[in-house]
């Protein structure tokens, strides 16, 4: 489906437009960042927690409000070291309804994910669901903040004390949301971030994990690179390091964030005001959020409605995704046992459009316009 070209003569694409896919990655200026590279060239040092990487992950720590903040080659590895260095094991119960990647992340690290529905009317796990499943097995929470919405995160810490479980949350869609005045990725034992090339805020690839908790920090740091410092090998570690010429790429961009945030909220509620009375559910933004506005999902009456606005918006050269589809519970490689009805209601219906720091405000109108003619 991405994959198809469409000839813009044929479907009347303004000349100079390209496919607007569903997100595009923020490029800053090439002279700012050859600079970086002359820098890196002159120093010769390329990796392993370079200067880059360090004054990155200093710029970082305020926008994760936590007391540490570990620079990671990506936002798949981060969970699967939070879960290692938790001491995760057993059952991890986790949402049916999030990217792939956190329930590879649980199974790569031999545990079993369990599946916990998502609340109604929401797209984040339902911390009553979280509690029915609960049983002896049962070691952590892994729960995401989907299109960077913030989980019921005071009802997930109180059921986590009262049963001694860890919270992980995969946030890598947070970066830029505050909730209750904090950034979302300063809640839980841990929080892991993405900052591949489609996240509203990147590094090319990378990512990161936050968390107040020294011993553990000292754990993940050491993880991160294969578990030894010199010649003292203290645990079995892994690759977790990213580079300085991601680095580069993740100052440059860091630099530009205010502007991207802005500008994704004028996007936001443009789409909002544009699908005012089309009869579709948009994500509704939790109070006491400061919204990232990363996502503008909607969820269509039902699967054919979705297909045909799917067709409809392909006509004209834009090309949404259908993020999450399938729900992760009907996966073919975990135990189905136990179903999600609301997630996998949800997956079926839900279509995330075109959101991207230079979208234009037409193309915006456009898109919402064949989305009212389709579902009307
Ligand atoms: C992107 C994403 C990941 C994976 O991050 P990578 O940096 O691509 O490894 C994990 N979870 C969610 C919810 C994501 O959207």
């Amino acid at each position: 489906m991405t994959d198809r070209r469409v000839d813009e003569k044929e479907v009347g694409v303004r000349p100079g437009e390209r496919t607007v896919f569903v997100t595009r990655t923020y490029m800053p200026d090439l002279e700012a960042y050859t600079g970086m590279l002359r820098g890196i060239w002159a120093s010769g040092q390329v990796t392993n927690n370079g200067p880059l990487c360090q004054e990155l992950e200093s710029a970082l720590l305020p926008h994760h409000g936590t007391r540490h903040v570990l620079l990671m080659g990506n936002g798949t590895i981060t969970l699967q070291i939070a879960i290692r260095a938790l001491e995760v094991g057993g059952e991890v119960i986790t949402t049916p309804f999030s990217y792939v990647a956190s329930t590879t992340a649980v199974l790569w690290e031999q545990c079993t994910p369990v599946f916990a529905d998502i609340a109604p009317d929401g797209f984040n796990i339902d911390p009553s669901a979280i509690e029915a499943a609960i049983t002896p097995r049962t070691t952590a929470v892994l729960a995401t903040h989907v299109y960077g919405l913030p989980c019921d995160v005071e009802a997930i810490e109180r059921i986590a004390r009262r049963h001694g479980l860890k919270v992980i949350y995969d946030a890598a869609h947070a970066f830029g949301t505050l909730y209750r005045g904090r950034p979302l990725l300063s809640y839980g034992d841990v929080s892991s971030c993405s900052f591949h090339a489609t996240k509203i805020f990147h590094t090319v690839e990378g990512g990161s994990v936050a968390c107040n908790d020294a011993a553990l920090y000292d754990r993940m740091r050491l993880m991160r690179s294969f578990g030894h410092i010199g010649d003292a090998h203290h645990i079995a570690g892994i690759n977790g390091k990213n580079s300085e010429l991601h680095a580069a790429m993740g100052l440059l961009v860091l630099a530009r964030f205010k502007e991207i945030l802005e500008r994704r909220r004028e996007q936001w509620e443009r789409y909002a005001a544009c699908l005012s009375g089309v009869p579709v559910r948009t994500a509704h933004i939790p109070a006491g959020t400061q919204y990232n506005h990363a996502y503008f999902p909607v969820v269509l009456p039902n699967e054919a409605a979705l297909l045909a606005v799917v067709e409809a918006l392909g006509a004209i050269g834009v090309m949404p995704r259908r993020y999450f589809y399938p729900a992760l519970n009907t996966l073919p490689y975990v135990n189905r046992s136990g179903g999600c009805p609301v997630a996998e209601d949800v997956a079926r219906r839900v279509l995330c459009l075109p959101l991207y720091h230079d979208l234009s405000d037409a193309w915006i109108e456009r898109i919402a316009e064949v989305l009212n003619r389709t579902v009307r």
